[in-house]
C-alpha cells in the first residue's frame, strides 16, 4: 500500500530534504539511507556481543528518536487517537520498517501489529530463526512516539516477532 498522501506531503516536502550534500531526516538531523541488510547485520552483531546492555541501548536509541518525532508531530497537528495512529503508521512506512496492519487498545495498553516487518524478516533471512523477539529498535521507537501523545512515560514489549517464526510482529505499549 502507498504511503498516505498527507504524510508524504508532510514528511517529504518539509521534513526530509537534501542541502549542501547532506540528507536531513524528519528531526532535521543529518541521516543516511542504509540498506536493511546492512542495518540488520550491524544490530545483530552488536546484540550478539553486548547481551542485555546492548538490547537496552538499541531500545533507548529508538526511544529517543521516536520521542523527538512524536513531539514534532504533536506540535504541528491534532492529537486524536486515530490521527496519531495514522501518523505512527506513516512513520513505520516512511522509515522502511514495515506496515502496521492494526492498532487496538486493551484497557490502557496500545497494541500494534506489524506485517510485513522488514527488520525481523531480514534478520531471519540472514541469521535464521531466533528464540526471542529481535525488534528492540522498533519497540523503542514505538514507546517514544506515544509518550508525547499519552503524556506519560511508556515501555513497549514485543510479544510476537517474525524473526521467531511468528506470523507478525506485535508490540504492546503500556505505562512505565
Ligand atoms: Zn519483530
Amino acid at each position: 500500500m502507498a504511503i498516505p498522501n498527507f504524510f508524504k506531503k508532510l514528511l517529504f516536502s518539509r521534513q526530509f530534504f537534501y542541502e549542501n550534500g547532506k540528507f536531513f531526516l524528519m528531526m532535521k538531523v543529518p541521516g543516511i539511507i542504509l540498506p536493511m541488510q546492512a542495518f540488520t547485520s550491524f544490530v545483530h552483531q552488536y546484540l550478539k556481543d553486548g547481551g542485555e546492555k546492548a538490547i537496552e541501548h538499541v531500545y533507548t536509541v529508538g526511544h529517543e528518536q521516536g520521542k523527538n518525532a512524536g513531539k514534532r508531530y504533536i506540535n504541528i497537528s491534532n492529537t486524536s487517537f486515530p490521527g496519531f495512529t495514522e501518523f505512527v503508521k506513516g512513520v513505520a512506512e516512511v522509515m522502511g520498517l514495515g506496515k502496521i496492519t492494526a492498532f487496538s487498545q486493551e484497557g490502557s495498553k496500545i497494541i500494534a501489529v506489524m506485517n510485513p516487518s522488514i527488520f525481523a524478516e531480514t534478520s531471519r533471512e540472514l541469521f535464521g530463526k531466533t528464540k526471542k523477539p529481535v525488534c528492540h529498535y522498533i519497540r523503542g521507537i514505538a514507546a517514544g512516539l506515544f509518550e508525547p501523545f499519552l503524556k506519560y512515560d511508556t515501555v513497549c514489549e514485543e510479544t510476537y516477532c517474525k524473526a521467531k517464526g511468528d506470523s507478525m510482529c506485535r508490540f504492546v505499549i503500556k505505562k512505565r
